[in-house]
């Protein structure tokens, strides 16, 4: 797409939201629990116990890893710092700052790893293959959520210099392999600092970038990859694809061409059909794995999918795409951790009867889909802490004609200004996705107009919205509806977004249960055994303690029943919902690979057995469950 020589006009396309500064949402309710959980857990401790992140990391001036964990960890830890406004977590990250700021050199280079700096006064003497740009480009996606968080005046110069310094290197030494799949992370940086300075040589610099990174735009536009892969490749590496599709939709900024912005869609749309699971993402235990629903997704995968998803909300103004992210959000990401948020997978599958080491259909190591500290390879490790703190900064953004617009509607406070600077403060009330019912208090510094955007999920047939206790007239369009009026203190916005269950059909004519932004899923009984003990974070495997092969019944009923809200509604004991239904043991389907082989097609009940109550709850409840059912018909 425009790959050529012919010089674009040199712009950047406006985004239709804006994200607000980190700090300006903050979480409430559960989200915030979370939050606390995870502070409690691997966020707030992980450096004391993985010596990858601990002193001796490359990032503090030490002689340890000095690629991408250190930067990985803080690209989590730093927003979670500032969202729960804790001391102890703002002051675990200083240290990382501090160096990284200090480590800049004359050239405007920075970071531990000196091969990468490139000597620009002897081009000879450039060891291609030992430059790698990625390190960095995870370290200024942290320094830019820094600096909104705290406005530290250092940052802005240390990034014009660095990017001053880039745009010679660059053109010396491109960026490759892992870069190379991974640019529209470095454009992100670029364009973000460029709406700050709006210098012209950054534009330059961005589209040196563009023409650089891997052409995810033409990938997506006509997707290749219809089975799945086995072979090394870049464009085909699960966390790749995550973060390859925002590509397109960054490109579209600096192009302007719609081709961009369809493959967006396209690629999303060939994902699902090819390689999609019934959370909402597409399967990858290394490459692209087709839709077996015991196929592995890795937890970098995940938060990278809702990275870009957040961002494809930004530039797209799409209210599609939360959808997604708030289906990979809600079930995918909890599902892979601990309910205390001290071991973690890096493969989960959709249907998992057992988390041990053993061979499995994939090529990752056999303790991948274990709950551990750094199963198969830290790089999850790492990267996983990202993924809460950066869905609660995307709650909300600010739309172009100086409004406001809801993407999730989990619970948080908004502080914020619309047009003419007037201060906004909103409070969002809810148990959602756990209940239906959303309050939104609004307090303005004087009364004004502006529009505020409510998405209304696709799934929702009868959405209510009143204000002030007043039934508005719903319209919706691209994914919001838009309540254009002038708000006073004390207004309240009342939003009722009723959820129906829904069977979504899967191969084989198995089924995905959902009711909402949900997935419900048949629980097994856990039994942890402890295979690795260490100070704090420890490996286990989990062994079923009840029967899975059960099937669905056809016609039957769903009836929905709530319980309390816990401080870790992620738990299946304790799951704040669930649905009650039916369904019977079969005789014909078979463990393969250490693993439930494909739900049959005509699924055999045993000749005495009989149907049975079953209990649903959450995806992200269950650490071992059933998602894809067979349905005895
Ligand atoms: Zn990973």
């Amino acid at each position: 797409m425009n790959r050529t020589n012919e010089l674009p006009s040199l712009s950047l396309a406006e985004t239709k939201l804006q994200s607000l500064p980190l700090g300006s949402i903050k979480p409430e309710g559960w989200l915030k629990n979370q939050l606390k959980i995870q502070a409690n857990g691997f966020t707030g401790h992980l450096d004391e116990h993985w010596e990858d992140v601990g002193p001796n990391n490359g990032w503090l001036g030490g002689s340890g890893d000095s690629w991408e964990r250190g930067p990985y960890y803080l690209d989590g830890l730093v927003p979670l710092a500032y969202l729960l406004e804790d001391q102890q977590l703002i002051e675990k990250a200083r240290p990382w700052i501090e160096w990284t700021l200090n480590s800049q050199r004359e050239d405007g280079s920075f970071g531990p790893n000196h091969l990468t700096t490139v000597n620009l006064e002897c081009d000879d003497n450039v060891d291609m293959d030992q430059q790698d740009w990625w390190q960095e480009i995870i370290m200024l996606k942290v320094l830019t959520q820094y600096q909104e968080a705290t406005n530290d005046e250092r940052v802005i110069p240390f990034l014009i210099r660095y990017f001053h310094y880039l745009k010679e290197a660059i053109e010396k030494v491109p960026l490759r392999e892992w870069a190379q799949a991974r640019g529209a992370d470095l454009l992100l940086s670029i364009q973000w600092l460029h709406e700050k300075t709006k210098d012209p040589s950054l534009l330059e610099l961005a589209e040196t970038v563009r023409t650089q990174t891997i052409d995810w735009s033409s990938i997506f536009a006509k997707f290749p990859y219809w089975r799945k892969q086995y072979e090394w490749n870049h464009r085909t590496h699960v966390v790749n694809v995550a973060m390859g599709i925002k590509a397109p939709a960054v490109f579209f900024r600096q192009t302007n061409d719609v081709m961009e912005k369809e493959a967006v869609y396209k690629g999303i749309e060939s994902l699902m059909t090819y390689h999609g699971q019934a959370h909402g993402m597409f399967s990858g235990d290394e490459w692209l794995s087709g839709t077996h629903p015991s196929q592995g997704i890795e937890l970098c995968a995940v938060v990278e999918y809702m990275f870009s998803l957040e961002q494809i909300i930004r530039i797209l103004g799409d209210g599609s795409f939360a959808d997604i992210l708030e289906k990979v959000a809600f079930n995918a990401l909890p599902a892979a951790i601990s309910p205390t948020w001290d071991s973690h997978q890096y493969d989960q599958q959709v249907n998992q009867i057992m988390c041990n080491a053993a061979k499995r259909p994939w090529v990752n190591g056999p303790d991948a889909n274990m709950f551990g500290l750094e199963p198969h390879f830290g790089c999850c490790t790492s990267n996983m802490h990202q993924g809460w703190p950066k869905f609660v900064t995307s709650l909300w953004m600010s739309t172009q004609d100086g409004g406001l617009a809801a993407i999730s509607y989990a619970p948080c406070k908004v502080l914020t200004t619309v047009e003419k600077g007037i201060g906004v403060e909103l409070t969002v009330q809810s148990d959602y996705p756990f209940r239906e019912h959303v309050t939104i208090d609004l307090s303005v510094s004087k009364e004004t107009r502006f529009p505020l955007n409510l998405r209304i999920p696709r799934w929702c047939k009868a959405p209510i919205i009143k204000v002030n206790g007043t039934r508005m007239e719903v319209q919706v369009e691209n994914g919001f509806a838009c309540l254009n009026q002038f708000w006073s203190n004390n207004d309240q916005i009342e939003l009722s977004l009723p959820m129906e269950v829904e069977l979504n059909e899967r191969n084989n004519s198995a089924v995905s249960v959902e009711r909402g932004p949900l997935v419900y899923v048949l629980p097994l009984g856990e039994q942890w055994v402890c295979v690795q003990e260490r100070e704090r974070f420890h490996d286990w495997e989990i062994y079923p303690k009840s029967a899975w092969r059960y099937a669905l019944l056809e016609n039957a009923e769903f009836k929905l029943e709530t319980g309390e809200l816990t401080s870790q509604p992620f738990r299946a004991e304790t799951a704040p919902i669930k649905l009650m239904t039916k369904g019977q043991l079969i005789s014909n389907w078979v463990m393969e690979k250490n693993s439930a082989g494909a739900p049959p097609l005509n699924p055999r009940p045993y000749e005495k057995g009989r149907a049975e109550a079953l209990e649903l709850v959450p995806y992200g409840c269950a650490r071992l469950r059933i998602g894809e059912f067979p349905v005895i018909r």
